[in-house]
């Protein structure tokens, strides 16, 4: 039985300004994802603060939306079988040392923080994070 999903996905800072966005949105493609919005935007540290406030008892909340506000990103409405989970697989470990050959954050990562990509983690948050950037 099909049971389709849609979920956010978020091309970060350090993959932006290396030019890698046609790349990555690709590999979802060839993943079988549609890509059914998306849209390059520069968010404020404020609203990073509200976008990531789950983790706003981490230590390193402040570095994550300075980081994630530093520069362009590209965020995209994901549809497939499956997308929240699929997603995170193709993603891979948040960590890129520890993520497994072929996914994303293997391939284009640099470091736990500049890991190139954001995915929602379950089907609760997709909604709320969809809703976070394309709400209309
Ligand atoms: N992060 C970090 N240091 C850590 C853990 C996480 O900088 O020790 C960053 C990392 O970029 C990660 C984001 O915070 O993508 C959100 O953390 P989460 O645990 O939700 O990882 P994700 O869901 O992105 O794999
Ligand atoms: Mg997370």
């Amino acid at each position: 039985m099909s049971n389709i999903q849609h979920t956010l996905s978020i091309i970060k800072p350090d993959a932006v300004e290396r030019n890698l966005q046609d790349q990555i949105k690709n590999e979802f493609k060839n993943h079988g994802f549609q890509i059914l919005e998306e849209k390059k935007i520069h968010i404020s540290k404020e609203e990073a603060e509200r976008f990531y406030k789950i983790h706003e008892s981490k230590p390193f909340y402040n570095d994550l939306c300075a980081y994630l506000s530093s520069g362009p990103i590209v965020v995209m409405k994901l549809q497939k079988d499956n997308a929240v989970i699929e997603n995170r697989k193709l993603m891979g470990a948040t960590n890129p040392k520890d993520a497994e050959e072929g996914t994303l954050r293997k391939k284009y990562g640099i470091s736990i923080d500049k890991n190139s990509v954001h995915g929602s983690d379950s089907v609760e948050n997709a909604k709320i994070e969809l809703e976070f950037f394309f709400k209309n």
